[in-house]
């Protein structure tokens, strides 16, 4: 059952403001994620509670809904205060094991940092949502977490009229680099130290608080998840699309799942959030954007932790720790349990080819992982000349050198390149289904979503590359 454990809220009132959620309309449960709920502990949660919960019917005792503050550069351009627009903290829980989880509501109402806004989420976005985080914490990429949502009549008016949807996102917590920057801003050193204070203690508990450069090493361990979470994007072919400071969870988790894409060809400058006219979020630059936001955090401790040079230094290890993770998931993909930089040219190569054909990536790499056949597949697939088949040899040959056995290779390969990914034209399919009432289907593709690195004979549909024009962004 549900055990309060408030925390978050003990900061005080100028992190958040309490905030009343609005229910919706004759609200539907879409999908439950039982695994999560198992997870916390909640499984004597019966169906008919969750779903007054998720429709923001629900009204913890002991716990007043909160939206928190914070601020951020979107698109790179400094925004003194943004905040929860439509998120909102119900409570604080408590597992088994101690660990306190927050439970989140996304779309149940105005908060004072709506904006223009209107405090509601969509089903199509929330579907997206919904099914990325279950699908990146089976890809085991670090995520924010999804434990149910549902649908409504509630209207909501976008381009068109759409009914109004909620998630329920579960995570240790919601702290973004935005958070730190709002204060930072308004030079508010007491809560911004505070700030720090809480997120070390609470989830950097290996940082001792007394020792003189316990920001520095803040900083370090920031940056590594950084670079490691996007390294495991990179791998996977995740494109986030609106890497905004107020995007970049504190703990290195994937947030705010909006106009994200898994690519389907490899197209490394294709640009899949159409508010992005530049590219600056695209799959080629989204790792040089994680420097450059971890840039806008240091910027922020500056004011408590004076030495700009020092703290400098500590970004300049961004691309060793992206490095490293990134070479041992390529090497991974390749078959290689451990990866010499000098095998890396091997990746680099292919990945050119990947580029110049526009390989699928999700495909290709699975195919990859069948060997042979799988090899034979991509020649007839692509119009390859000799490149191909000579990268195949030189692949071949280095796992020999390495003394690398096939089979082992290959068993590995297929641990690490998923055969399913939420893919634009997979999600489009069950939110059209969702959006004429049946909600099957999604239930069915997260099934499949859930055991990524096997091909099920059964759900065979479900691997298949998309067809010509179901790749909606190409
Ligand atoms: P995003 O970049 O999509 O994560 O959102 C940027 C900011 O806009 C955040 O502060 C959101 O809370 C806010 N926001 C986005 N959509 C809405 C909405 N429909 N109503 C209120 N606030 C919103
Ligand atoms: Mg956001
Ligand atoms: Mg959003």
């Amino acid at each position: 059952m549900f055990k309060l454990k408030a925390n978050f809220a003990l900061l005080g009132e100028g992190f958040y403001s309490f905030v009343s959620p609005l229910p919706l309309d004759n609200s539907r449960l879409v999908h439950l994620n039982y695994p999560l709920i198992d997870k916390l502990g909640l499984n004597e949660v019966d169906n008919k509670e969750w779903d007054t919960i998720l429709s923001a019917k629900h009204i913890f005792p002991d716990y007043q809904p909160l939206a928190s503050v914070y601020a951020g550069h979107q698109f790179g351009v400094p925004v003194p205060r943004l905040g929860d627009g439509r998120a909102m903290l119900i409570f604080e829980h408590e597992d088994d094991e101690g660990s306190i989880w927050e439970l989140q509501l996304k779309g149940a109402g105005l908060t004072p940092y709506s904006r223009m806004g209107d405090g509601r989420a969509v089903l199509r976005s929330t579907v997206r949502e919904y099914v990325a985080s279950i699908a990146m914490a089976a890809l085991n990429i670090p995520t924010t977490l999804a434990l149910g949502m549902c649908d409504s009549d509630t209207k909501v008016y976008r381009e068109e009229v759409e009914t109004g949807a909620v998630i329920l996102r579960v995570s240790p917590s919601f702290i973004r680099f935005g958070h730190f920057e709002y204060f930072a801003k308004q030079k508010r050193l007491q809560e911004l130290q505070q700030l720090i204070d809480f997120t070390i203690s609470n989830y950097y508990p290996e940082i001792e608080l007394d020792s003189p450069d316990y920001i520095l090493k803040f900083l370090d361990a920031v940056v590594k998840k950084t670079a490691q979470m996007i390294a495991s994007w990179q791998a996977v072919g995740f494109v986030h699309g609106v890497m905004n400071t107020d995007n970049m969870s504190i703990l290195g988790l994937t947030i705010d799942y909006g106009p994200y894409a898994f690519m389907d060809k490899f197209i490394p400058s294709q640009i899949y959030n159409h508010s992005d006219s530049e590219g600056r979020y695209t799959y080629a630059n989204q790792v040089y954007i994680g420097w450059w936001n971890l840039y806008r955090l240091a910027e922020s401790l500056v004011l408590i932790y004076p030495d700009a040079d020092q703290l400098e230094k500590c970004l300049e290890t961004y691309a060793d720790y992206y490095n490293t993770r990134y070479t041992e998931l390529i090497g991974k993909k390749l078959g290689f349990e451990v990866f010499e930089p000098t095998d890396f040219v091997l990746g680099e190569k292919l990945l050119k080819l990947m580029q110049q054909y526009q390989m699928d990536w999700t495909y290709s790499w699975r195919q990859l992982s069948y060997g042979e056949s799988g090899y034979h597949r991509l020649k007839k697939l692509y119009n390859f000349g000799d490149d191909f088949s000579n990268w195949y040899f030189e692949w071949q040959q280095a796992l020999l050198n390495n003394k690398i056995d096939l089979d082992g290779a290959l068993k590995l390969m297929q641990e690490s390149n998923p055969a399913i990914v939420p893919r634009n034209h997979l999600l489009q399919e069950v939110i059209t289904k969702a959006q004429s009432g049946s909600y099957e289907e999604l239930a069915q593709l997260i099934e499949v979503l859930n055991d990524p690195y096997q091909e099920i004979e059964k759900y065979q549909d479900y691997y298949k590359l998309p067809q010509h024009g179901q790749s909606i962004f190409i």
